[in-house]
């Protein structure tokens, strides 16, 4: 149910807010959002229950309970990450279950205590209910089915948090145990190994997922869907935590272009066009005569320009007024993050002495292709 998936937290998680998703509350100062597809999955399950004579408001109302036990797992995460210093940006609702987008996630002991808060906070819950249960005298369902439908809520409810439990334990990414067992490995043997090994063993059960829904017939859908989503997911960390690691350690300075062309505002876009004719710079930081960044010329816009006014209208006119500027002591993982949100914008550093250089995505894949061959342990520190 819970597809919490860090990297679709990491991802794109610089700022801005998930789009088509609304916002229904705040929960120790985290936004909850909902996404719009979310009400689909509402009217589904309200009708499947009501086909099921179990009536459309009772199927809303157990889904909305679920997916506040959802919600409160990715409290769980969200209210570990903060004891770590890690904000989090909002927690999001989808049909597929929840997200907490997390700033980053820290690795090592605290990604064990992360990766744990959330399936411990549907164990509580767990417990919680069963007290209910017994000091009610709920009786128990005669069957499991009649857990799944028909039972009284209570036990539904007590099912489901147990299968949340169990489910985001399963040692596989993007799953909650698939970064306990990652976290755990590298205790022992480094992080680079333990990703490694973390991952294949999610692939590895990925495809035994992927056989147990073709055999025995009838072929299981969703079972198909969660080992296409481990496969990828665990393909995908694997891959994002050996650029973490590649760039740990260093800062925006270590990484930056430090020889580029920059523009005045006043300048006529023939000028620039002479400079991207001359070298293969695609966007140009834009330097008034106080020696202050005040924008980018971007390729794209500049090509645009051209093609509409010609080439003696102003950089001025056709700049991005508000560019990516961050500090030489950056960490280079939070630009590799930026970065991975917003490819088209190169990354602007600036220290006291103005523009001291430029971060692209080709020359920071450059830096991680470089750190690969070198074996992921090397760090490397490249100056162009
Ligand atoms: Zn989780």
């Amino acid at each position: 149910m819970d597809g919490d998936s860090t990297q679709s937290r990491m991802r794109g998680s610089a700022a801005g807010e998930s789009p088509w998703s609304i916002r229904v509350g705040a929960l120790a100062g985290i936004p909850i959002r909902i996404h719009l597809t979310f009400f689909l999955l509402l009217l589904w399950f309200g009708n499947v229950s009501r086909d099921q004579g179990q009536g459309f408001i009772g199927g809303v109302l157990f889904m909305l309970l679920l997916f506040g036990c959802v919600v409160l797992h990715e409290l769980g995460h969200a209210l570990a990450a903060r004891r770590y210093g890690v904000a989090t940006h909002e927690i999001v609702l989808y049909p597929f279950g929840g997200v907490a987008r997390i700033d980053r996630m820290p690795s090592g002991r605290a990604e064990l205590v992360i990766a744990l808060a959330g399936p411990a906070v549907n164990l509580v819950l767990a417990g919680l209910l069963t007290t209910v249960i017994l000091l009610w005298r709920s009786q128990a369902p005669e069957s499991a089915k009649d857990i799944i439908g028909g039972a009284p809520i209570v036990w539904q409810l007590l099912w489901a948090n147990l299968t949340l439990f169990a489910f985001n334990l399963i040692p596989a990414f993007p799953m909650d145990g698939g970064r306990v067992l990652r976290a755990t490995l590298s205790i022992f043997l480094g992080e680079a190994r333990a990703t490694n090994i973390a991952a294949g063993v999610g692939q590895a059960i990925a495809l035994a997922f992927a056989v147990l829904a073709f055999l025995p017939p009838p072929i299981k859908p969703v079972l198909l869907l969660i080992a296409f989503f481990v496969f990828v997911g665990a393909g995908q960390e694997a891959a994002f935590q050996r650029s973490r690691s590649a760039v740990r350690g260093l800062a925006a300075r270590d990484a930056m272009i430090t020889r580029f062309e920059t523009l005045a505002p006043q300048d006529p876009l023939s000028r620039a066009v002479e400079h991207l004719l001359a070298s293969n710079q695609q966007d140009f930081p834009v330097v008034d005569s106080w020696g202050r960044v005040v924008g980018v010329l971007h390729r794209s816009a500049l090509l645009a320009a051209l093609a509409a006014d010609g080439k003696e209208s102003a950089v001025l006119e056709v700049m991005d007024r508000e560019p990516a500027i961050v500090p030489p002591d950056q960490p280079l993982e939070r630009v590799l993050r930026q970065l991975q949100a917003q490819p088209m914008q190169p990354v602007l550093v600036v220290g006291d002495a103005g523009l001291e250089g430029v971060i692209t995505v080709d020359n920071l894949a450059e830096l991680l292709e470089i750190a690969r061959t070198l074996g992921s342990t090397a760090t490397v520190r490249i100056r162009s």
